[in-house]
């Protein structure tokens, strides 16, 4: 042991809650603290001039000098290692290396830390997230067997219930002419609701493949989806240049088809105008839907993109709740993400990030 470190008492360094050795260029240990003669099973006083391979065994084996070195580098900032006891059981650890201020022989000091308990937390939380994963994926298996399978008798309701009011409408009384109209108004929403929620369904069941698109053309697509809305409304949709992107396409559409039908559907007074514009930081393409609409609060600006959610009854603006919980789905399987800034009354900008690959 060198001169300097023969006066470190035994108790040295005793309510440091990690084990603290000093180790010599050598890689011979010249002190440690009780925590780590008990961490690795030794008796006091036991572990100064035993070999730190002993108790670190993985990086130390070959003896090399420009292995240690490298090693020490890297565990400059902590790495992960196993310990072993002395009686010969393993432990996962933490250790961090530094060297010994004012020394140029290569003597450090190593703070070892036992994670093992770290370590199976970590591994109780990848167990729940698993857990978790396959139970949702048996519930958007549900949703999607469920909407799926609905889709064929609520046809075969909504056709009978049109033929009733296309034979017999001014036919029968009045009263029947109204409950006609009910059941078709309440088959046309059932359709509408069972084709959002197959649509979300999908949204969440792998993206289809990634592909080099225009996303000008994407937009194009959309808004001849909303053609019928466009022309009812008497919407002006511009849009700058857009970016060439790698991102699932259809998808893309889907986003710009709902936002768009959010614009021209959540209009004020005056006639919508409509604007799409992108722009590029170094990681991320970000698009935005302006519109001159009734706005959102600022409190509502999360609630919004939650499935379900409506700011409106449906005595005021028809919907299902769950156009804007598809498109932050779709962004979340493309690796972007999707948010709103809007002022009540003077218009909505929904902005969404596709990352740049
Ligand atoms: P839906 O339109 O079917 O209700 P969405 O998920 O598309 O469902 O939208 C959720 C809610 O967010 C809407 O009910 C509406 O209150 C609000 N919202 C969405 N887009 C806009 C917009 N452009 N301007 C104002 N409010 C909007």
């Amino acid at each position: 042991m060198s001169d300097h470190f023969r006066g470190l008492p035994g108790d040295w360094l005793e309510h440091v809650p990690d084990a603290m050795l000093i180790v010599d260029g050598e890689g011979k240990i010249e002190a440690a603290n009780p925590r780590a003669e008990r961490l690795f099973g030794y008796m006091p006083r036991e572990l100064p001039g035993q070999s730190f391979d002993l108790l670190m065994p993985v990086q130390f084996g070959a003896k090399e000098g420009e292995e240690r070195g490298e090693f020490c580098a890297a565990a400059g900032e902590g790495v992960f290692v196993a310990g072993i006891r002395k009686d010969g059981t393993e432990f996962a650890a933490e250790i961090s290396w530094s060297a010994l201020g004012g020394s140029d022989d290569g003597s450090a000091t190593v703070a070892i830390r036992d994670i093992t308990e770290r370590n199976g937390a970590a591994a109780q939380l990848v167990e729940k997230m698993t857990e978790l994963r396959h139970s949702n994926e048996a519930l958007e298996q549900f949703a999607h067997v469920a909407s799926h399978d609905l889709q064929e008798p609520l046809r075969m309701v909504a056709s009978y219930t049109q033929l009733l009011s296309k034979r017999y409408r001014g036919k029968l009384d009045s009263d029947a002419d109204e409950f006609i109209a009910y059941a078709v108004d309440g088959t046309r929403r059932m359709k509408r609701l069972i084709e959002d929620l197959l649509l979300y369904s999908r949204a969440g069941r792998g993206s289809p493949p990634f592909r080099i698109f225009r996303s000008e053309a994407a937009l194009q697509e959309a808004l001849t989806n909303l053609r019928t809305a466009i022309e009812e409304s008497q919407a002006l949709v511009t849009y700058d240049a857009l970016p060439t992107v790698v991102a699932a396409d259809s998808q893309v559409v889907q986003v710009f088809q709902n936002l768009v039908g959010n614009a021209i559907k959540y209009r004020g007074e005056a006639t919508p105008q409509i604007h799409v514009s992108a722009r590029t930081t170094e990681e991320e393409w970000i698009f935005s839907v302006a519109d001159n609409g009734i706005g959102i609060e600022p409190r509502f600006y999360e609630r919004v993109f939650e499935i379900f959610q409506r700011l409106h009854g449906r005595g005021e603006y028809e919907g299902t709740g769950i156009g804007l919980a598809i498109c932050k789905r779709i962004l979340q399987q493309q690796g972007g993400r999707i948010w709103v800034e809007s002022e009540s009354g003077k218009g909505s900008v929904f902005h969404f990030a596709l990352p740049v690959r």
